[in-house]
């Protein structure tokens, strides 16, 4: 369909996936003289009633992304997997440690419209260098904990990256000392799997309530799955403490068969999210949408999936801006189509290359921010 009119004085039929809501319902959104987002008339779907071609949801969040543009190799600008692909907010995921992340808050934050937040990297340098902590002088831990301190609006989080290639013969000792930080700081630590050592299972035992698995759906050796879509012993242990899990697809990460099934077996990730960067954006990651069409292939439902993107990264990260407020006035939202055919471009593979073939795509076509709505370009 062609982008929704969004002009001021316009007026368009929308269905509402409200994750505090129950079901689905039906508004209208129209846009004020001065060019504000409001949702009116709202009330629920009668049955039967079509269901209007145009989703709207709370702003989407996008919990792993790589955005420190022009100072790690790997980021991307923020806008262009941010308010370009309906994703209101993206997290930076360990691109800056304590020791580069007054320029990601100083000039990367000032230069987008997307509302940025950070996992700050237990490596001082960030991902300037993909061994970030291979040795141990790369870990300063007062001096992590200094600089959550120093930016507590930003920072929502500790990421550390506990895989084979990454940490060396560290073995767990970054994640140790991640943790050691993040609950210094009282604040949740992110935690990416991957290929052994450490064991998975020895990373999954370390977690906390609150704590997030990114990477859940890999499959790589030693993935913490059975055939059947059963958590391995650790991960449901892990599961049943309160840790959270976050798809992170990325370059080498989210194996379809994987995850279709644990969805299967009834187990789904808390969140759904990217890991963008600049090795995936034009394929197999391209934008946020895309990712979430895939768990929707995988069998959620429309709902757990928006709730994958609004609600619940939302409550990891604390932002507490509600999407809407007095006389149906939006602060965020996502404006959304659900079509039978692949928008232009867009192949689904995973990150092995096993083809995807969904029967409903997920597009973004508009974000709001700040009351404002902005088409998708
Ligand atoms: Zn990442």
């Amino acid at each position: 369909m062609p982008g929704p009119a969004l002009d001021p004085g316009t007026q368009t039929p929308v269905a509402v996936i409200d994750p505090q809501g129950s079901g689905t319902t039906v508004a209208t959104l129209q846009v004020s003289a001065a060019g504000q987002a409001e949702l009116v008339d709202e009330r629920p779907q009668q049955p039967g009633e079509t269901t209007p071609e145009l989703f709207i949801s709370p702003g989407w969040v996008d919990l792993h992304a790589h955005v420190y543009d022009g100072t790690t190799q790997i980021s991307v600008h923020p806008d262009r997997v941010g308010l370009d692909h309906g994703v209101h907010t993206v997290a930076d995921a360990g691109s800056a440690g304590q020791a580069t992340l007054r320029g990601l808050i100083d000039y990367v934050i000032p230069s987008a419209r997307t509302q940025i937040k950070a996992w700050l990297n237990i490596g001082s340098h960030g991902l300037v260098h993909l061994r970030e902590v291979a040795d141990s002088t790369f870990i300063d831990v007062p001096a992590t904990v200094a600089a959550v301190a120093s930016a507590p609006d930003v920072v929502r989080g500790i990421k550390v990256r506990s895989s084979g290639l990454i940490v060396g013969n560290m073995g767990l000792q970054p994640l140790q000392l991640g943790k050691l930080a993040a609950r210094e700081c009282g604040i949740p630590l992110m935690v990416h799997i991957g290929e052994a050592p450490p064991l998975i299972d020895d990373v999954l035992d370390l977690l906390d309530e609150g704590d997030v698995v990114t990477h859940c759906f890999h499959g790589k050796t030693g993935f913490p799955w059975a055939p059947d879509g059963q958590p391995s012993a650790a991960m449901r242990r892990a599961i049943d403490r309160g840790v959270k899990l976050d798809v992170g697809h990325g370059a080498a990460s989210f194996d379809i068969t994987v995850a279709g099934s644990a969805v299967a077996a009834g187990v789904t990730p808390s969140s759904i999210s990217t890991d963008i960067h600049v090795r995936n954006i034009n394929g197999p990651v391209f934008d946020l949408a895309t990712v979430m069409t895939k768990m929707l292939t995988c069998g959620m439902s429309l709902a757990a999936v928006v709730r994958a993107v609004t609600e619940a990264p939302r409550e990891t990260l604390r932002l507490v801006e509600p999407w809407r407020g007095d006389g149906g006035r939006l602060h965020h939202a996502t404006l959304f189509t659900l079509g039978d055919e692949a928008p232009e471009g867009r192949r689904y593979v995973d990150a092995g290359g096993k083809p995807i073939t969904p029967t409903q795509h997920l597009v973004a076509q508009a974000t709001v921010t700040a009351g404002t709505p902005r088409p998708c370009p």
